[in-house]
């Protein structure tokens, strides 16, 4: 019997249970690419799923982790072939196909993105799927026209994976970049990643006007609810807010006077089921707009036996930055 270790959930009497185990290799689920993987990462997604906290596991037992980066050992894809160099973010790993906090993963082929021949596996799990997120929500304001002349842009949820790497990557293009946090202490972190002005989180936490005075062109918002609608009704006229995160809540208390009356744009990010043609491009950005001194500064590292006491964390909002997980 070949095993190996992962992080595995099960099923409990009360909800489910996460633990480091061995894991038999014949239990991996049909694909057509296995990978020895190197790096995971912990996202919030991950803290949901290992603390069990919401339903994201669809699957029993599991192999948790939303993301890898890793090496080829076998493939029947045409496209890859042992020794390739991959990441894979989402597609349902760790909720409804086995994910990657474990020595090895069978995966689809069609999911894998190849690592950018400048990108460690590592450096990768440091941008893992909230980097990638952070970087196709620049991509859709960028899309949208916007540009540093255009004004400043805000981003929520600052000292967060998401926010972190956001405020690196529009600082890198020449944005004027304000960061929204609960964590006041973190205003020296925030500026050295290249935030020119700090807000305090409470700021844009009660109920929204439909429209407020205009502040930004732009916004990456991390944690929507009242935060989102107020940034929709202080985003300037013909502006554009990326919503791709729900830390303060699912819900939208706004209204349509933002869209009908200035024209602001909502768009929305989904890094989960994003064709790929998009998250190569995400990729093939984040190899050039992301200063890499920048995303080491905001990196810890951990082993597997480290990840439940991180996804808990995650959940408090204390994590800052980005929390690797190295693999074996
Ligand atoms: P993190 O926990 O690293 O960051 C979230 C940040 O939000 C915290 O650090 C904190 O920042 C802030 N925050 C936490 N709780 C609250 C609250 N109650 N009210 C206001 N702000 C709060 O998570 P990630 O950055 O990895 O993910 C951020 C969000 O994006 C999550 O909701 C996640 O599910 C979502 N996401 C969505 C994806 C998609 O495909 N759309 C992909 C990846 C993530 P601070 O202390 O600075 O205020």
């Amino acid at each position: 019997m070949a095993t190996f270790k992962a992080i595995v959930i099960e099923k409990a009497d009360k909800g489910t249970q996460a633990a480091l185990a061995d894991f038999d290799e014949v239990n991996l689920m049909d694909g057509d690419v296995t990978v020895r993987v190197e790096y995971s990462t912990v996202n919030y997604k991950d803290g949901l799923a290992v603390t069990g906290k919401a339903p994201v596991v669809r699957r029993f037992p599991m192999i948790a982790g939303i993301d890898g980066a890793g090496t080829v050992e076998a493939s029947s894809h045409p496209a890859w072939k042992p020794g390739d160099k991959v990441i894979l973010n989402g597609w349902g790993c760790g909720e409804t196909h086995l994910g990657c906090y474990g020595e090895k993963a069978r995966l689809k082929g069609d999911w894998l993105v190849p690592l950018p021949a400048s990108m460690s596996t590592r450096e990768a799990m440091a941008i893992g799927t909230a980097g990638y997120t952070a970087m196709l929500s620049v991509m859709a304001l960028e899309r949208h026209g916007l540009t540093p002349a255009s004004g400043p842009v805000v981003v929520t949820g600052a000292s967060g994976g998401v926010g972190s790497v956001a405020i690196a990557i529009l600082a890198k293009r020449g944005f004027t970049v304000h960061a929204v946090t609960g964590r006041p202490q973190e205003a020296d972190y925030l500026k050295g990643l290249g935030a020119a002005e700090i807000i305090e989180r409470q700021e844009l936490a009660g109920p929204a006007k439909p429209l407020a005075k205009e502040r930004w062109a732009g916004a990456v918002d991390a944690v929507g609810s009242t935060t989102l609608a107020n940034l929709l009704s202080m985003t300037r006229y013909g502006g554009a807010v990326a919503a791709c995160g729900l830390a303060g809540g699912m819900d939208l208390p706004s209204s349509v006077a933002p869209f009908i009356l200035r024209g602001v744009c909502l768009y929305g990010i989904d890094s989960v089921m994003c064709p790929l043609p998009r998250r190569k491009e995400a990729w093939k950005r984040l190899e050039s707009d992301l200063d890499r001194q920048k995303l080491a500064a905001m990196t810890t590292e951990i082993g597997l036996s480290g990840v439940p006491e991180a996804a808990a964390a995650i959940l408090k909002g204390e994590v800052r930055g980005r929390v690797v997980v190295k693999i074996g």
